[in-house]
């Protein structure tokens, strides 16, 4: 069997270990699978955290993280492997796992299910090739390149007609039951990015300079994230540079992208040319030893996470340590007590100035990364703010997850799990919500309008003294 992800990080995974049941087939990603040492763990509904959501949800073995290590391992030790990784149980055990990395973190031994994933799904579609919606939802970033207005148009039309909803429904399998995120009619462009206000104050402070990675969501959909969090670094007195392609890139007008889109698809050669135009870009500044901020969660995940997976070489290594998410990034700053930020307190800051309550609900992949310990530190700097860390789980949205028609019903029942109730308890709060997929299932199924905790922070800031 040939695989299309580089899984040499398990090579020695297993080795001389009796109980490690390694299946015959697959080679290293065989032994990526075998990491399960069927500790049952993932199938305890009671746990705390996001591991595993479709299993939650309904209660079958067959959806626990260990559960699809069963049937995986079964498919590779049959002669036929290739074969029988198409068998109806594997493929729909794999179809609902949300790749949400829970069990990357939660997991006894840490298997990585997400990642296992798209090397079966790249498997799958080696024998079946992609579908219209894979190609659609995958090549999102290049679309909205190319044809901003034109998609922003349509989707537009799509969410105020019904017919046309029920009729995307039928024909891309794309469902009608929750709207679909519109592109902001401004999207996000870097302005000039060495004449921060905050450069020289930065020189004489020894404070880090940094690259803000603008992602394709926060570009795009969410721009006014971006621009606050620029704003944020440089009220700080941080030299902010934003991302933008190499001098060598073949496509120098079109924005970096991680490349999630895609490896959420199995496409995994594109999302690996992606990965290579993010490394020439952002290279030379890991080396010149700047820090790389990311605003979204699974973006940043995907340089610091999967880029090792993609068969880059040690440049791909070299990069992932100098990338943290902005709350990682404060908090350390903080820590450093070199983060100076003035703000207001909190009743001055929300917009609703009868609420001061903020609810936190983190993304998957923030989580997997333990992202949220910085959120409780960057918030604890907003005077007299209260607020809570939610124990919410998967939102249920998980990238386009929520929006394909065979999905949907499954995904809405995540987010009653626990978010959904969570978020009835406290209706005045304001809710900070770093993924963009969990602030889009939010506004699918609630009244509520989720921010980015850049958001908050930005209308925190006092206002400049004459
Ligand atoms: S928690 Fe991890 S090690 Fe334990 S059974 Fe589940 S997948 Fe396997
Ligand atoms: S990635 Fe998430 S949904 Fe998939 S097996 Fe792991 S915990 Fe479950």
């Amino acid at each position: 069997m040939k695989t299309v992800l580089d899984w040499s990080a398990y090579a020695d995974a297993g080795m001389g270990d009796a109980y490690a049941d390694i299946p015959k087939h697959g080679g290293d990603f065989a032994k990526a699978i075998a990491v399960c040492i069927n500790s049952r763990r993932c199938e305890d509904e009671t746990a705390k955290g996001v591991m595993c959501p479709s299993y939650r949800v309904t209660g079958d073995p067959a959806l626990s993280t260990g559960g699809r290590v069963r049937l995986l391992k079964a498919a590779l030790n049959a002669e036929l492997a290739e074969a029988a990784l198409a068998e109806p149980e594997l493929a729909r055990a794999m179809d609902l796992c949300v790749a949400c990395k829970g069990c990357k973190r939660e997991c006894e031994n840490n298997v990585d299910m997400a990642l296992i994933k798209s090397e079966y799904m790249a498997q799958q579609a080696r024998r079946r090739g992609f579908g219209v919606r894979a190609r659609l939802f995958a090549g999102l970033p290049r679309w909205l390149h190319r044809h901003r207005t034109l998609a922003r148009w349509l989707i537009r039309r799509r969410n105020r007609n019904p017919w046309l909803a029920r009729l995307s429904e039928r024909l891309l399998g794309i469902t009608a039951t929750v709207p679909l995120p519109e592109p902001s009619s401004a999207p996000f462009t870097a302005g000039a990015p060495a004449s921060a206000p905050g450069a020289a104050e930065a020189a004489e402070t020894e404070r880090p300079e940094l690259v803000l990675l603008v992602d394709t969501f926060a570009r795009h959909f969410e721009p006014d994230i971006a621009r606050d969090a620029l704003r944020l670094l440089q009220v700080a007195g941080y030299r902010v540079h934003v991302a933008t392609p190499a001098a060598t890139d073949p496509e120098p007008t079109r924005p970096l992208c991680c490349g999630r889109t895609y490896l959420a698809q199995g496409m995994v050669e594109q999302a690996a040319a992606e990965a290579r135009r993010m490394l020439a870009a952002l290279l030379p500044h890991a080396r010149a030893g700047r820090w790389i901020i990311g605003l979204e969660p699974s973006c940043l995940l995907g340089l610091r996470d999967d880029y090792l997976a993609l068969g880059l070489g040690e440049s791909a290594r070299e990069l992932a340590e100098r990338c943290l998410l902005l709350e990682e990034f404060l908090a350390k700053e903080i820590m450093a007590k070199r983060l100076q930020l003035p703000l207001r307190p909190a009743g001055a800051s929300v917009p609703d100035a009868a609420s001061a309550k903020v609810l936190v609900h983190g993304h998957c992949h923030q989580k997997a990364v333990g992202g949220m310990k910085p959120v409780r530190r960057v918030l604890k700097l907003v005077p007299d703010l209260d607020f809570d860390l939610l124990d919410t789980g998967c939102c249920g949205m998980a990238g386009t997850f929520g929006l394909e028609r065979e999905h949907a019903g499954l995904s809405r029942q995540m987010a009653a799990l626990a978010l959904l109730p969570e978020l009835q308890a406290e209706p005045g709060a304001e809710v900070i919500a770093n993924g963009f997929s969990c602030r889009q299932q939010i506004r699918a199924h609630s009244s509520r309008r989720p921010r980015h905790l850049a958001q908050l922070l930005a209308d925190a800031l006092a206002p400049p003294t004459p």
